[in-house]
C-alpha cells in the first residue's frame, strides 16, 4: 500500500486526506490543531464556495452541511455614487447556489472522518527537520499548511506574484441579526474605489444560520482600522462605523447585529503569493506544495476555498494515475501545473481587482445594470474565473463583448 503523509488539517487537506483513503492508500495526517481547537477557536475564514468545488467534495460524499446551510443564490455588486446613492447597483442569480460552512464545523469533522476511514492523525507543528523525516518514510509528502510559516520553504515565483505587500487589511466578522435582502439570497459586494471592499453573505455556524461580513481596506485609508481594537464588540462598533459613513444601504440592514459568538472576529493581512510548487530539502527529497502554499490569492474575490477544492481534486487524480510509479519532482511539477492552468485564472482576476478599476472594467460593470446578460456572466465566472479572460481581463475583448451584447 503507497504511503502519503499530508501536513495541514485544513480544505485542501484533509479534502485529499480523505480521498486517498477513500481509494485505499496509507494516509497519516499531521496537524498543528486538535479538533477541539479548530472546533472551538477563532474563525479563519468567510470560506464561501461555488458549484464546481461543492461537486468535488460532493464526489467524495463529503457535503454534509449541504441541507442545513442556507444557499447563496446570487452576487449583487455595488458602488457609491457622490450623493451617497448608487453610482452602479445590480444583481443576478448563481446557476448553482454557493455555501459557506464555518471551517470551525467542517474541519474537525473532517478530521475525525480522516480516523474513522483508518488514517493516522498526529498532532505536530511540523517544521523543515520533520519533512526530511517523514520525506524518508512516505512515498510522497504533500504539504497543505496554509499559510503556516513551513510554506516558506516554497520560493516565491516573483513572475507570478505581481504584489511584494498586502494589498488590504482584512476583517472578517461572523453575525446575526442581518436583515436579508428582500429578493433572493446574495453575496453583497460592495466596491469602495480607493478604499476598499465589503461583502457580506449567508453561511453556516455553530449556532445556526448566521452572515459573515468581510471587510477589505486598503493599506493606510479609513477601512484599514482594526488595529489596537479592544475586544469582539470594539471590532463589532468599527464595523457598523465603516458601514455608516461609507455604505447607508449595508448600514440599514445592520441595526440589529451581534456576533455570532467570542470567537467570531478575525483580521489580519498577508500579500498574495504564487510560490514554486516542489521545495527539495536538504537531503534532495522533494515535497509537494498543495493550494494556498503555493497559490496564495487576497480573499476580496472569496476564491480560496474554492481553489483548495480543484486542487485537491486534481492531486488526488494525479496520484490515482501515478499507480505505482516514483511521486518525483518532474510528476510533482506537473500535477501542480494542471492546477495551474485552473488557478493562473483566478490569480490574474484576482490581482486586477486588487489594483485600481481599468476603464473596460468600469465600462462592463456599469452595462451589467443594463443588460443582464453581462451581470450573470460576472456573477458565475466566480465558479469558473477561467471565463474572465474571455472578456473581462482584456480591453479590446471587453469591447467586442459590449459591442456584441449591446447589438
Ligand atoms: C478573511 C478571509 C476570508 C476568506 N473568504 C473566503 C471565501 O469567501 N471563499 C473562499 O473560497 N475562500 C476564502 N478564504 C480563503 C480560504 O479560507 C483559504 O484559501 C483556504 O482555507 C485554504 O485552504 P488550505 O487547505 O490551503 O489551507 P487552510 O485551510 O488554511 O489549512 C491549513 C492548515 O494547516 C495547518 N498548519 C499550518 N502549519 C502547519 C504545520 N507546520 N504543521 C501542521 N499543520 C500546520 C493550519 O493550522 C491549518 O489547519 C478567506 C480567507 C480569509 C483570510
Amino acid at each position: 500500500m503507497r504511503s502519503i503523509l499530508v501536513v495541514g488539517a485544513g480544505q485542501a487537506g484533509l479534502h485529499l486526506a480523505i480521498g486517498l483513503l477513500q481509494n485505499g492508500y496509507d494516509v497519516t495526517v499531521v496537524s498543528n490543531r486538535t479538533a477541539e481547537s479548530l472546533r472551538d477557536g477563532r474563525v479563519m475564514s468567510g470560506q464561501a464556495m461555488f458549484g464546481t468545488a461543492q461537486a468535488h467534495e460532493r464526489a467524495l460524499g463529503l457535503d454534509w452541511w449541504a441541507g442545513a446551510c442556507p444557499p447563496i443564490e446570487g452576487i449583487e455588486l455595488s458602488v457609491p455614487g457622490p450623493e451617497g446613492g448608487k453610482a452602479i447597483g445590480w444583481s443576478a442569480r448563481l446557476h448553482t447556489p454557493a455555501v459557506s460552512v464555518d471551517q470551525r464545523m467542517k474541519m474537525p469533522a473532517w478530521l475525525a472522518e480522516v480516523e474513522r476511514l483508518g488514517g493516522k492523525v498526529v498532532i505536530h507543528d511540523a517544521t523543515a527537520e520533520d519533512l526530511e523525516r517523514y520525506a524518508a518514510r512516505y512515498d510522497l509528502v504533500l504539504v497543505a499548511a496554509g499559510k503556516g510559516q513551513v510554506a516558506s520553504l516554497f520560493q516565491r515565483d516573483a513572475a507570478r506574484s505581481p504584489y511584494g505587500s498586502p494589498q488590504r487589511a482584512l476583517a472578517l466578522l461572523y453575525v446575526n441579526g442581518l436583515r436579508p435582502r428582500p429578493e433572493h439570497s446574495a453575496v453583497c459586494f460592495n466596491l469602495l474605489p480607493g478604499l476598499g471592499e465589503y461583502f457580506v453573505f449567508p453561511a453556516l455556524t455553530h449556532t445556526g444560520p448566521c452572515e459573515i461580513m468581510v471587510f477589505e481596506g486598503t493599506p493606510g485609508g479609513p477601512m484599514d482600522c482594526w488595529g489596537g481594537l479592544d475586544g469582539p464588540g470594539a471590532h463589532l462598533d468599527q464595523a457598523r462605523r465603516i458601514l455608516a459613513d461609507f455604505l447607508p444601504w449595508e448600514a440599514e440592514r445592520c441595526a440589529g447585529i451581534e456576533l455570532t459568538d467570542a470567537n467570531a472576529v478575525l483580521t489580519g493581512r498577508f500579500a498574495p503569493t504564487v510560490r514554486h510548487p516542489v521545495a527539495v530539502l536538504p537531503s534532495g527529497a522533494p515535497v509537494l506544495g498543495v493550494a494556498d502554499v503555493v497559490v496564495l490569492n487576497d480573499p476580496i474575490t472569496g476564491q480560496g476555498s474554492n481553489n483548495a477544492a480543484k486542487c485537491a481534486a486534481v492531486y488526488l487524480q494525479a496520484i490515482l494515475e501515478r499507480g505505482g510509479r516514483p511521486f518525483d519532482a518532474v510528476w510533482m511539477q506537473q500535477t501542480f501545473d494542471r492546477f495551474w492552468a485552473q488557478a493562473r485564472h483566478v490569480t490574474s482576476w484576482t490581482n486586477a481587482l486588487l489594483a485600481p478599476a481599468e476603464p473596460h472594467h468600469l465600462a462592463l460593470l456599469g452595462a451589467a445594470g443594463r443588460f443582464q446578460d453581462i451581470a450573470s456572466r460576472f456573477v458565475n465566472g466566480f465558479d469558473d474565473p477561467a471565463d474572465y479572460a474571455e472578456w473581462f481581463m482584456d480591453g479590446a475583448l471587453a469591447q467586442a463583448y459590449l459591442d456584441r451584447v449591446a447589438a
